[in-house]
């Protein structure tokens, strides 16, 4: 039986609840998933959410708005290439970003990064990009 935990947590933009609700309460019909959304209670008017845990529906870390949302994104994108091009197992990247970064295993996940982090991983993976290149 998975235990459903219920968790509280608050918009840090406005400080309202976030409730869990489905993918398609912000996404609509374009929704590609059944998933779930921790969502503020003052969306729309406040455009704060993030995606839950498959299983347990426990969040994948703080709430996010459009910018950081977006700033998420790059910042995954740049540290996926760090492992999805062979160069590290994707364990190793995530020790990687920790050393970089001066991160707990607990703190080192993008859903969790403000924009201040996310920056920072994106210069760390671009650094680490050029040195590869100016070895190759
Ligand atoms: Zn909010």
């Amino acid at each position: 039986m998975i235990f459903l935990k219920k968790v509280q947590i608050r918009c840090p933009y406005c400080g309202a609840k976030a409730t869990l609700r489905p993918s398609s309460a912000v996404y609509g019909d374009a929704a590609k998933t059944d998933g779930f959304l921790y969502v503020c209670d003052r969306y729309p008017k406040c455009d704060a959410y993030v995606a839950a845990h498959r299983k347990s529906r426990l969040p994948m870390g703080t709430l996010a708005n459009g910018d950081l949302r977006h700033k998420r994104i790059e910042a995954h994108k740049a540290f996926d290439w760090m492992w999805k091009s062979g160069l590290m197992s994707k364990r190793q990247a995530y020790k990687w970003m920790q050393a970089k970064l001066g991160l707990s295993e607990e703190q080192a996940h993008i859903a969790k990064f403000g924009e201040y982090m996310c920056g920072q991983l994106i210069d760390a993976c671009a650094q680490a990009y050029d040195n590869i290149r100016a070895a190759a």
